[in-house]
């Protein structure tokens, strides 16, 4: 396999078709990355990423992107980020700076304005009637009650790596909430020598388990893509039930370094995969008897 990208859930394909464009043309993985998700950044039919993304408590979208380079291990990020089209293409410019690769709220829109970046009010008219709907339900935060993470992996012929990720994080959140997606080592991670691994679901849950992070670690250490996504899932939400009785939804991708791919998760998890040998498929990873199932959707 000369190059390969998975992305997290249906939405994941519509990305995945311009990563594999790019990929196929001997494009850099970085960049397959990045152009999969702001797609998905761009379309108002997904109610948890970019335009269209689901407001917090106040009205207010304010999103989330992570990136990171595994080759160099640059990481950048922005969190709690307003009125921009695209968190991850910020993100991604942060990522080579010797230090403030990680900026939040008024300190990221600031950076933003300063470099350049597209403006761009995220609330959909479709998003305010919903969060006008549900503002005055007391709503206890839940998985998958109106949230949900592009994350993308991708290797590139020359064999380089990356992460990226953006979202709009929980619907309802408090203002200041910041989930697992831009925190590199919880949603994402990417190291070219080894693999990389990203996570969707409910952040404070895969924050627990520094998810993405020990899945690369896990690859590193003998594990295939597929073992490594599912033990770290497993091992965490195992745990989190032990101590309290209970764990919310998380799901995890993997891209291996040879371009095999793994998936882990506890809830049904569709996600998108495509390469240099397989067309763009998009699979079903579900939870049965214990076991992690994928079957074609
Ligand atoms: N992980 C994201 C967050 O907690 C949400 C999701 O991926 O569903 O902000």
């Amino acid at each position: 396999m000369t190059w390969a990208a998975i992305a997290t859930w249906k939405m994941g394909a519509l990305g995945a078709k311009i990563s594999a464009d790019i990929l196929a043309k001997g494009g850099r993985a970085s960049d397959a990355a990045v152009e999969g998700v702001s797609a998905v950044e761009d379309e108002p039919q997904f109610h948890s990423v970019g335009y269209g993304g689901r407001p917090d408590r106040t009205g207010h979208v304010v999103l989330d992107g992570g990136f990171m380079d595994g080759d160099t291990l640059h990481y950048g990020a922005v969190a709690s980020i307003e009125g921009f089209r695209s968190p991850v293409r910020i993100a991604r410019s942060l990522a080579p700076r010797e230090a403030n690769n990680f900026l939040c709220g008024k300190g990221a829109e600031l950076y933003a304005e300063k470099n350049g970046f597209e403006k761009r009010d995220n609330l959909s008219e479709e998003a305010r009637e919903i969060y006008e709907k549900e503002r005055d339900r007391l709503k206890k935060l839940s998985a998958y009650d109106g949230h949900d993470t592009v994350c993308f992996l991708t290797l590139d012929e020359s064999g380089s790596m990356c992460a990226a990720v953006s979202t709009s994080g929980l619907f309802m959140k408090d203002p200041g909430r910041v989930g697992d997606s831009p925190l590199c080592g919880s949603g994402y991670y990417a190291d070219s020598e080894t693999g990389a691994a990203a996570a969707t679901g409910l952040g404070e849950e895969i924050i627990k388990g520094s998810l993405s992070f020990l899945a690369v670690f896990y690859m590193g250490h003998g594990y295939s893509a597929m073992e490594a996504a599912q033990k770290a899932v497993d091992e965490l939400d195992e745990k989190l039930r032990r101590r309290n009785g209970k764990a919310e939804a998380m799901s995890l991708i993997t891209l291996a370094k040879d371009g095999s791919w793994g998936v882990g998760t506890n809830v049904d998890f569709p996600f998108a995969f495509v390469s240099d040998t397989q067309e763009l498929t998009l699979f079903l990873a579900a939870k049965k008897d214990g076991k992690t199932v994928i079957e074609t959707i």
